[in-house]
């Protein structure tokens, strides 16, 4: 894909929840298309239909006559298109869960996705996401797969530490233990000081210090079979499968491993959001975080802070969670983020990147910053323009579209 003389390729995305379908005609929606692939010519668009058959319908057409590559955007373990039911919900070592809780997000459940997760080993779930396949992927070149994962620190610290079920307890005779190790590691916290923390180092230490690496391993491990099979069952119908992950950074938070899901897919998307203030965004999931420690242990700011950048190698200590929510990370750090996820996994990595103007996100990204993105990534095979066409301003996709191919080189499918 990525052979020499080739310029990168481009995947936009395209979702129709709620918000956008009051915000835009179907013309509208269905022009947007029309006018980014006059400009950035994308090789493929990832969607998450609006359940309007006739809309969603106008979309795939649209796509077919523009030559693109198209996915189902399937989210798997939460805001699949239903919520999923009370017991198939993850649920954490507290017996809480799976959203809410030390530090989470203010905004959490407040608008068309809920972030409740279902447990990686719920029937219930699973079985609704196999009939979604049957019924929606034969109109699909393949599928994306998203929401493959634990809660994020943005449903609150204690949602870290899941699943622990009854189902999860009778497969994973360990987990017992390992709940015991997390109510221990919170008990402790409580009188803990900035001494401790530093002693501590990092998160990844102090999960070490109370016996709990072997439960992030086992966790992976869960991921992993339960992302097998959706993926699976696309490759039976001769469907493509991409994923989407949290950045490498961030990713062992939420029981992703790279290696692991890597066999699974063609290629993957890691969402490396320097800037995003909303779930999988590092500014986000980092300042939600550092609220969770403040609120867990008797700590200072700075100190919560440091122990933040030192988890997870930050370029800078920022000066405080709010600081860092609305100022985000040093674009430097997106490079370091690909070359990790590069390294991780043995399929091609196109990473995402925020390309939009989001109204509900505080989103505002500049020219400069697009540029900036496109440089750290400029030995990825292909980009994902993250994550909403319709607010990919104009002027992004001409930046986008600097140094493309001409038409008659890109209208070509990636499948092997
Ligand atoms: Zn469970």
């Amino acid at each position: 894909m990525a052979e020499s003389g080739r310029k990168r390729g481009v995947y936009a995305q395209l979702a129709l929840g709620a918000a956008e379908r009051g915000r835009f005609s179907p013309r509208e929606i269905i022009d947007r298309l029309g006018r980014a692939a006059d400009i950035v010519r994308p090789d493929g668009l990832v969607f998450w239909p609006s359940g309007d058959a006739a809309l969603d319908g106008l979309v795939r057409g649209r796509c077919r006559e523009l030559g693109l590559d198209l996915y189902l955007w399937l989210p798997v373990l939460a805001d699949a298109g239903f919520d999923p039911a009370e017991r198939d919900l993850a649920e954490n070592a507290w017996g809480g869960g799976p959203a809410g809780g030390s530090g989470a997000w203010a905004r959490l459940g407040s608008g068309d996705e809920t972030f409740r997760f279902a447990c990686p080993f719920a029937e219930g779930q699973a079985g609704r996401i196999r009939a979604r396949c049957r019924d929606e992927l034969p109109g699909y070149d393949g599928v994306f797969l998203d929401r493959i994962r634990y809660p994020s620190p943005a449903n609150g610290l204690e949602n870290l530490f899941t699943c622990f079920c009854p189902r999860c307890l009778e497969r994973t005779p360990a987990l017992a233990a390992w709940r015991d190790n997390a109510r221990g590691l919170r008990e402790r916290l409580r009188s803990a000081t900035d001494v401790d923390l530093g002693r501590w180092g990092t998160f990844q230490a102090l999960l070490a210090a109370f016996g709990l690496p072997e439960f992030a391993a086992a966790r992976s491990l869960v991921l992993a079979e339960a992302v097998a099979g959706p993926a699976r069952l696309a490759r039976g119908m001769g469907k493509l499968v991409a994923l989407d992950l949290f950045t490498p950074s961030l990713a062992a938070l939420v029981g992703q491993d790279f290696r692991l899901l890597g066999g699974l897919a063609d290629w993957i998307k890691p969402m490396i959001y320097c800037r995003a203030r909303g779930p999988s965004g590092l500014p986000l999931e980092l300042a939600c975080f550092a609220r969770g420690l403040l609120e867990w242990g008797r700590f200072s700011g700075p100190e919560v802070m440091a122990f933040v950048a030192r988890s997870f190698s930050l370029p800078a200590v920022p000066r405080s969670a709010d600081e860092l929510e609305s100022g985000g990370v040093d674009l430097a750090f997106a490079a370091a983020e690909y070359a990790a996820a590069r390294g991780s996994a043995a399929v091609p990595i196109h990473p995402g990147f925020e390309c939009v103007r989001h109204p509900d996100f505080d989103l505002d990204p500049d020219g400069d910053g697009i540029r900036r993105c496109l440089a750290a990534f400029s030995a990825a095979p292909a980009v994902v323009l993250a994550w909403n066409i319709l607010y990919t301003p104009d002027d992004f996709l001409r930046i986008v579209a600097e140094g493309r191919p001409p038409p008659s080189r890109l209208f070509t499918k990636t499948r092997s």
